[in-house]
C-alpha cells in the first residue's frame, strides 16, 4: 500500500475570490472527481482543508502510485464551473510507502504530508525520503537549540588573523562564530547561519557577534596597556542589514567599549546589496559615517553589478576561497583573481585572498600584488586569548 495526499494549488486563492460557500462546492466537486479515480480496494479521506488522502493498493509497487498520480492528474484537468467562472485547479501531491505492518498509520500519513510540502513548491508529485526527513529534523532541532545557545550565551567567537602580505605584519582578526554543543558536539557556521537566516535568529546573532567582537578588541587594547594597530571585521547576513538598525546596533557598540570606527570592518556578500540595493546604500553610507570600513565577502561568487562596486563606499574586497584554491593548478582561476585585483586596483580597493593554506598561494598572491591574506597557512582561527598571543608573537 501507499498513501498519497493530494492538495489543491491555489484553494484559498479560490476561496477568496469566490466566497467560501462557492470555495465548499468547489471542494466537493474536487473530492468527487479524485473519488472517480480510485480502483478497487483504495481509500479516500479528508485529512486537512483541501488536502485528501488516499490509501493506495499496490499490486506492482511504485509504478502504480505514479499511475495513481497521472489518474488524478487528467480526472482533475477538466475546468471546474462555478457561477460565471471557470477555475482551472491544479494539486501537488506527496507519497509514501507502507513498508511493515507494524508502522503506524499516522507515520505513514505525515511521511506523504512531509513530500507533499515539498511538491507544492513546484505542484508535481514528490516521494517521501527518509533521508531528507532526517535533515529536515536536525534542522529544526538545531533551530530550537540555537535560539536557546544565543540566549544561553552558548556561542563564542574564533579570530582568524588578516595578514599584509607586504610586510607579513597582522593587521587584523576576521571574527568567525562558534558553537560548541553539549550533546552534539562542535557545530559548523557552515551549518547554523543558513538556520539562523532561515529562522530570524541571525538578528540577535549578528548582534550578539558585533557586541561580542567590539569587545574582544577592547580587552586586548586592556591587557596590551594601550590601543593597538589592529582591527576586527565582523560578518554581515543580508537579512541584518534588510531587518535590523545596523548602524544603531554598530555606533552603539563602539561607544560602549571606546573604540574608534576606524578598527572596526564589516564584512558583507553581494547578496546583501542584490536584494535590496536601496536599503544596503542608505546602510553602507551609514557606516561610512562612523568610519567603520566596508568589505566585500566571497567575491566573485555573487552577482554584483560592476556599478554597484563603483558607487558603494566599499573598502575592501575580499577574493572568495574557491578562486584561491583552484589557483595553483588552473590558469583560468590565476586569470579571475588577475582581474578582480586589477579592478579593485583601479577602484581604490584593498584586496584580501581567503584560504591561503601553502607558502605557494601566499607567494602567487604576493607577487601578483593582492594586499592582504587570511588562511590556514598564516593560522586557524583562535580563540580571543590564543589571537592576542599570536599577535604578540
Ligand atoms: P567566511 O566569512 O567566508 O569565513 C571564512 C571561512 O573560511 C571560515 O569558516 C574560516 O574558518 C575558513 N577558512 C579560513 N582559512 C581557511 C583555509 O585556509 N582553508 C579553508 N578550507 N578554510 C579556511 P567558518 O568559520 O566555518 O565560517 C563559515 C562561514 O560562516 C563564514 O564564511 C561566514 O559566512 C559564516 N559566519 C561565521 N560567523 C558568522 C557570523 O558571526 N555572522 C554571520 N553572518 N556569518 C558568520
Ligand atoms: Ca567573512
Ligand atoms: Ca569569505
Amino acid at each position: 500500500h501507499a498513501v498519497l495526499v493530494v492538495d489543491m494549488t491555489r484553494f484559498s486563492r479560490v476561496n477568496e475570490c469566490v466566497g467560501s460557500m462557492a470555495g465548499d462546492e468547489l471542494l466537493i466537486t474536487f473530492a468527487r472527481r479524485l473519488f472517480s479515480s480510485l480502483r478497487a480496494g483504495d481509500f479516500l479521506a479528508r485529512t486537512g482543508g483541501d488536502e485528501f488522502g488516499l490509501l493506495l493498493k499496490l499490486d506492482k509497487g511504485l509504478e502504480d502510485a505514479i499511475q495513481a498520480a497521472e489518474r488524478i492528474r487528467t480526472a482533475l484537468s477538466a475546468p471546474f464551473r462555478l457561477s460565471e467562472l471557470e477555475i482551472r485547479v491544479d494539486c501537488a501531491m506527496g507519497c509514501a510507502l507502507l513498508g511493515g505492518s507494524e508502522e503506524l498509520a499516522e507515520e505513514v500519513l505525515r511521511n506523504a504530508q512531509f513530500a507533499l510540502k515539498r511538491a507544492k513548491v513546484d505542484g508535481g508529485i514528490r516521494f517521501y525520503e527518509p533521508n531528507q526527513a532526517r535533515a529536515a529534523r536536525r534542522r529544526f532541532s538545531i533551530e530550537t537549540e540555537l535560539r536557546r545557545a544565543i540566549e544561553g550565551n552558548e556561542l563564542t567567537l574564533a579570530f582568524q588573523p588578516l595578514v599584509d602580505l607586504k610586510t607579513g605584519a597582522v593587521s587584523g582578526f576576521e571574527a568567525l562564530a562558534r558553537w560548541e554543543n553539549g550533546r552534539r558536539g562542535a557545530i559548523s557556521p557552515v551549518e547554523f547561519i543558513p538556520v539562523a537566516e532561515e529562522s530570524g535568529l541571525i538578528v540577535p546573532l549578528g548582534r550578539w557577534a558585533l557586541e561580542a567582537a567590539v569587545e574582544t578588541l577592547a580587552s586586548w587594547d586592556r591587557k596590551a596597556g594601550r590601543t593597538l594597530p589592529l582591527s576586527v571585521s565582523v560578518n554581515l547576513s543580508a537579512i541584518q542589514i534588510a531587518r535590523d538598525d545596523v548602524a544603531t546596533r554598530v555606533s552603539a557598540a563602539l561607544e560602549a567599549h571606546g573604540i574608534g570606527g576606524d578598527r572596526l570592518t564589516l564584512e558583507l556578500t553581494e547578496s546583501a546589496i542584490v536584494q535590496d540595493p536601496r536599503r544596503a546604500t542608505k546602510v553602507l553610507q551609514e557606516l561610512k559615517d562612523l568610519r567603520a570600513r566596508v568589505a566585500m565577502d566571497d567575491f566573485g561568487t555573487g552577482y554584483t553589478s560592476l556599478a554597484y562596486l563603483q558607487r558603494l563606499p566599499i573598502d575592501v574586497l575580499k577574493i572568495d576561497q574557491s578562486f584561491v584554491a583552484a589557483m595553483l593548478g588552473d590558469g583560468d582561476s590565476i586569470a579571475i583573481v588577475r582581474a578582480i585585483l586589477s579592478l579593485a586596483d583601479a577602484l581604490g580597493m584593498d584586496t584580501t585572498a581567503e584560504g591561503i593554506d601553502s607558502p605557494e598561494l601566499a607567494k602567487a598572491l604576493t607577487r601578483l600584488g593582492c594586499t592582504h591574506g587570511q588562511g590556514f597557512y598564516f593560522a586557524r582561527p583562535l580563540p580571543g586569548d590564543a589571537a592576542l598571543d599570536y599577535w604578540l608573537a
